[in-house]
């Protein structure tokens, strides 16, 4: 296989059904195509009690100068009913200029499109003036546990830095350079408890019924937006997900109700501001309740500057539209990446990810390519 051809490498990583914790070979094929290439590949294997072991894989090309890396991961979602399928999805079959395959779209066609990028610039002449390196997870789309957060912090131990990232995830709505996503909101997760005394329905004067009291709260928190947006993000979001009494019985008050909520927040707001508004509303109910959150990422940007006009002048160049600057959809990896470097998101067409039948457009692929080609001929001048 040569690795300046991206359709090749990606079908090469489709036909393994690395469907997470899987790694199905993925890895192997990255590295087999990134070690002729001169890259030194670290294989980093995490696990932790009570979660399933995760293959990962940080390759480095150069040793001195910036470290430009590019994030990934190679971990599929289950193909999900097989009937549905028109196709093989780990087969990478190419029909009527679209390569398809579950992990096409999201993102092994990216992870391809990157190393073919490199290869070329090698090929023509053009090494990089600095330090290239990819930062490739098995545990994107489970619990992230074992991935790219572990790699960070393997990176961190052995003081290699990052400088600048670009993560391939398939950030275009609609078309080939759309949108670039320069931030994610934060999502946390609270499941509250709310308190009273059991009884009988007939004498509830004898009893505490906890449930005007959940009522009152979950009206509390919804009859009003937590914000109106700020300048880079959409306004922060609750959504109301489960309400639980378990009561079979229609006759007897019960002694708790549960409910959990999710909430997407932008940067106006942290983890513990939120608990403190939430709080506030409770409080403001009374009585006994518990509030437990978990966070799963907090919100970040990364304010247009060098890196985000540098992805975007390179899309430009390619398809000839500037992209839209967003903090929309979910969390990604960007939320560990943050910490360690400015980070920015340019991938693929995200319409079939995910979906029966994911496909890319081999159009896409190749000017994919051509875009990760001119961030690597522009980063290391544009950045120092
Ligand atoms: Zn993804």
């Amino acid at each position: 296989m040569t690795p300046t051809d991206p359709v090749a490498l990606a079908q090469a990583l489709i036909r393994c059904p690395s469907v997470t914790p899987e790694d199905a070979g993925a890895l192997g094929v990255l590295e087999a195509a990134l070690t002729p290439l001169g890259f030194t590949c670290h294989r980093l294997r995490f696990e932790e009690p009570g979660t399933a072991p995760v293959e990962n894989l940080y390759a480095r090309l150069g040793s001195t100068g910036k470290n430009v890396c590019f994030a990934g991961h190679t971990d599929v979602v289950p193909p999900g009913d097989l009937k549905a399928w028109s196709v093989d999805p780990f087969g990478g079959a190419v029909l009527n200029g679209k390569l398809y395959g579950r992990g096409a779209a999201d993102m092994k066609g990216a992870v391809a499109a990157f190393v073919a990028a490199v290869a070329r610039e090698l090929e023509a002449g053009r090494p990089p003036q600095g330090s290239v390196s990819l930062l490739i997870t098995g545990d994107e789309e489970g619990v992230a546990v074992n991935g790219t957060k572990k790699v960070l912090d393997w990176l961190k131990a052995r003081g290699e830095r990052l400088d600048a990232c670009v993560v391939g995830e398939p950030t275009n709505p609609v078309r080939l350079g759309d949108m670039i996503k320069i931030g994610r909101r934060g999502s946390t997760t609270g499941r509250l408890t709310v308190y009273g005394a059991q009884g009988h329905t007939a004498y509830p004067h004898l009893a505490d019924n906890p449930l005007p009291r959940l009522a009152r709260m979950l009206v509390a928190i919804t009859e009003e937006p937590l914000d109106g947006g700020t300048e880079h993000f959409q306004a922060s979001t609750l959504a109301l997900t489960t309400v639980d009494v378990g009561n079979p019985a229609t006759n007897v008050i019960p002694a708790q109700g549960t409910a959990v909520f999710n909430i997407r927040f932008n940067d106006a707001h942290t983890p513990a501001s939120i608990e403190a508004w939430l709080r506030g509303k409770f409080d403001a109910v009374g009585g006994a309740y518990d509030l437990v959150m978990s966070t799963s990422g907090e919100s970040f940007l990364t304010p247009p500057g060098p890196l985000t006009e540098l992805v975007a002048d390179a899309a430009e160049t390619v398809t000839g539209r500037r992209p839209e600057y967003s903090t929309t959809g979910g969390t990604s990896d960007a939320r560990f990446i943050k910490d360690h470097c400015p980070v920015v998101e340019f991938g693929l067409v995200g319409q079939t990810m995910h979906k029966v039948d994911e496909h890319v457009a081999l159009d896409d692929l190749a000017g994919l390519t051509d875009i990760y080609g001119a961030i690597l001929r522009d980063v290391f001048a544009r950045l120092s």
